[in-house]
């Protein structure tokens, strides 16, 4: 591949741990089954051997044994470890998104992992105020956008930003700004592809974006599981369009970028849940529309070079995002992992799913 980095500089794999939590410290400590390497660019899990069988009082001594576990590596573009902050994965990985979408790209953030690993902590925040050190990368992204729009505000070019949220339950869409019925995506060669009858709000200033996630989050429908009381059980996306107008002495140009923000639905599978009846059609939608965005990205990376057929049209989220991933698009997929031994089936099974996507 012509001397280029491994992997693809549109797409990058970024993986973040999450502190511990609470319940998650034993006895006054916590065993991390996490390590990640001071250039943060590998790690490796460590996969102790019956540890649930293990005394307290014996866990430090069991766990410093190597014969009680077994290894596995992993290298990817960039690992947040445990004590990386909301600015620092802004600044270093959301950033540059953002920048492609003012340049007129379309670009791509999607978080996935385990319910309760930080997905929607990453990309939304747990807070509304504009000076929080909490705030996620969809207000980051906005007051970025802003600050970028207030700097050009002596040029010739006008720009208009516009918000969607929506979300994907069990395969059908609803609008989380507006009431709606199931919506539909299509395509055509002037918008590309889009949801019909999406609500498209216009934003005058960062401000005005908290409105809209609170009103948006408050719609998205959450259940409880065993593992989380509010695990999300459908995938939210939040689309920011930036359209620029240049004024030229030969007339006018336009450009157009747009900026998704993907917060999957828990990646846990069905028989560590122990789902039935509805929760278990829930998950299997789940599962497949997760598996589904994993054959895409990894037809994407895989095929470089080549005409490849690209599954796209296997689930709604990968046909959403179909003129968003791939060709000039920058696509960010971040994966979230607990740092916990009760989540190590999980976060294994994540950081393969991630690899895979390299
Ligand atoms: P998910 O959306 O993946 O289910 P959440 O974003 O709701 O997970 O996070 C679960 C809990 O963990 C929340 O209480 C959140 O505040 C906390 N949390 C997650 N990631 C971090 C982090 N990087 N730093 C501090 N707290 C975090
Ligand atoms: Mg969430």
């Amino acid at each position: 591949n012509n001397g280029q980095a491994p992997g693809n500089e549109n797409l990058r794999v970024v993986i973040r741990v999450r502190p511990p939590m609470a319940r998650e410290i034993r006895d006054g400590k916590f065993i991390s089954t996490v390590q990640v390497a001071p250039d943060n660019l590998q790690l490796c899990i460590f996969d102790y051997h019956a540890i649930e069988l293990v005394p307290d009082e014996d866990l430090e001594q069991y766990v410093s044994n190597p014969s009680n576990y077994t290894l596995h590596q992993f290298t990817f573009d960039y690992i947040y470890d445990q004590d990386s902050t909301q600015e620092q994965v802004y600044n270093t990985t959301a950033a540059l998104s953002v920048d492609s979408t003012l340049q007129g790209y379309n670009s791509t953030i999607i978080a996935y992992g385990q319910t309760g690993t930080g997905k929607t902590y990453t990309m939304h925040g747990f807070s509304f105020n504009p000076n929080s050190d909490q705030l996620g990368i969809i207000p980051r992204s906005l007051h970025n956008i802003f600050n970028h729009i207030q700097m050009k505000s002596n040029s010739s070019t006008t720009f208009m930003v516009r918000a969607s949220y929506l979300q994907i339950y069990n395969e059908n869409i609803s609008d989380l700004l507006r009431d709606s019925a199931s919506l539909n995506i299509r395509e055509d060669k002037k918008r590309g592809v889009f949801v019909e009858n999406l609500s498209e709000w216009a934003v005058r200033g960062p401000a005005e974006i908290y409105q809209l996630m609170r009103k948006g989050n408050a719609k998205r429908v959450t259940a409880s599981t065993r593992m989380n009381d509010t695990s999300s059980r459908s995938h939210a996306v939040f689309i920011i369009t930036v359209e620029q107008i240049e004024e030229k002495p030969e007339g006018k140009s336009a450009r157009v970028g747009k900026l998704n923000l993907v917060d999957l639905a828990g990646s846990e599978r069905v028989r560590v849940t122990g789902a039935t009846g509805q929760r278990l059609e829930e998950s299997k939608k789940i599962n497949q529309s997760l598996s589904a965005l994993g054959n895409v990205i990894a037809a994407l990376t895989e095929n470089r070079g080549s005409k490849p057929h690209i599954p796209y049209r296997d689930s709604k989220i990968t046909r959403l995002l179909e003129d968003s991933l791939g060709g000039n698009c920058k696509t960010t997929f971040m994966a979230m992992i607990s740092p916990a031994i009760d989540a190590f089936g999980e976060s294994l099974s994540t950081l393969k799913f991630a690899n895979r996507a390299k």
